[in-house]
């Protein structure tokens, strides 16, 4: 594909969907609702290793649930994907990220990698002797993810612990259901702190690069993950990827993608790209308006869709 017309597509996308008004910044986590909502960035990258960006891709926010799914790669390469299907589950519970009902449906079984309570079980599973040691290990894998050292956003982390009595509720309840057996209280202040990572749309796009690429990070060069993990990976983030709106998701662009409340949405065309967006304005779901827009466009207008054959 001619880097010319990809970067077109990015820069009509960037045009076409930064005056959209719809939507508003999260605000249950109150360091969230301080963001400047203007934030609009478009970043691709190919197998191959070429960037191509639009917009604002120097801002930094928070990573938040996208998180989700380099944590969980991280657990797969420890124990083997199989601990996903066996140990959390992977199919969407239909609820919203943060849903009891979802828990109470199944006793804490059936949840999926990609909402709040199977996260927290998932981080329970990094292994590491001390807190320390799993945090390490959890922040170094995003940041070979992203091909730079990434830093956590301290006032984000301490707003959202301040404020999440929910996620707390929810990893006590999976601990009383048996699906998780360490500390459920550390498990959560490591979730939330993994969410507060922050990131600018260059580093997600890098981030999806790598899964489009078979694990293989196109602009470092480096082995992040085990190639024989990533259709997992890909598969779990299609089932819940958007949460409660993955479906319409998947139909509209056949992409799996993770979408996190700070703003970020991840999506992964296998072996063709990796391209991420942040614009923090939500809808409904949770899941940022204009990501959600900039990248179905673009995907769409480079053929991405990988259920559609040429
Ligand atoms: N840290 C947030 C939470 O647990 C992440 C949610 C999200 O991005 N959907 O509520």
């Amino acid at each position: 594909m001619p880097d010319r017309q990809i970067q077109r597509v990015l820069n009509d996308a960037l045009q076409q969907f930064s005056d959209l008004e719809e939507g508003a910044n999260a605000d249950y986590i109150p360091a969230l609702a301080e963001v400047d909502s203007d934030i609009f960035g478009i970043a691709l990258v190919t197998p191959d290793g070429r960037v191509f960006t639009a917009g604002d891709v120097e801002s930094e926010v928070s990573i938040q649930s996208i998180s989700k799914v380099f944590t969980m790669a991280l657990v797969m390469e420890q124990q083997g994907a199989d601990f996903a299907p066996d140990g959390v589950g992977v199919d969407a519970t239909g609820q919203v990220f943060n849903s009891i009902v979802a828990i109470e449906q199944y006793k804490g079984a059936e949840m999926n990698p990609m909402v709040n309570p199977g996260a927290i079980a998932t981080t329970s599973r990094v292994a590491g002797e001390s807190r320390e040691e799993i945090w390490n290990r959890i922040l170094e894998f995003h940041s070979r993810f992203a091909g730079r050292t990434l830093e956590v956003n301290q006032p984000v982390y301490e707003s959202e612990a301040a404020t999440n009595q929910r996620n707390v509720a929810i990893g006590r309840l999976m601990y009383a259901y048996g699906h998780i057996d360490s500390n459920p209280d550390q498990a959560t202040d490591i979730y939330t702190e993994q969410c507060s990572i922050n990131v600018n749309a260059r580093d997600l796009a890098v981030m999806a690069g790598t899964l489009a690429n078979a694990g293989l990070n196109p602009v470092t060069g480096e082995a992040v993950m085990s190639a024989a993990n990533v259709p997992e990976t890909l598969a779990i983030m299609s089932t819940a990827g958007l949460y409660d709106d993955a479906g319409k998701w998947l139909y509209r662009t056949g992409l799996p993608a993770k979408s996190g409340v700070g703003g970020g949405i991840v999506a992964v065309s296998p072996g063709r790209f990796g391209i991420a967006a942040i614009a923090p304005p939500l809808d409904e779901a949770g899941n940022s308006v204009k990501a959600q827009r900039a990248i179905e466009y673009v995907s769409n207008a480079l053929g991405g869709n990988p259920y559609e054959v040429e």
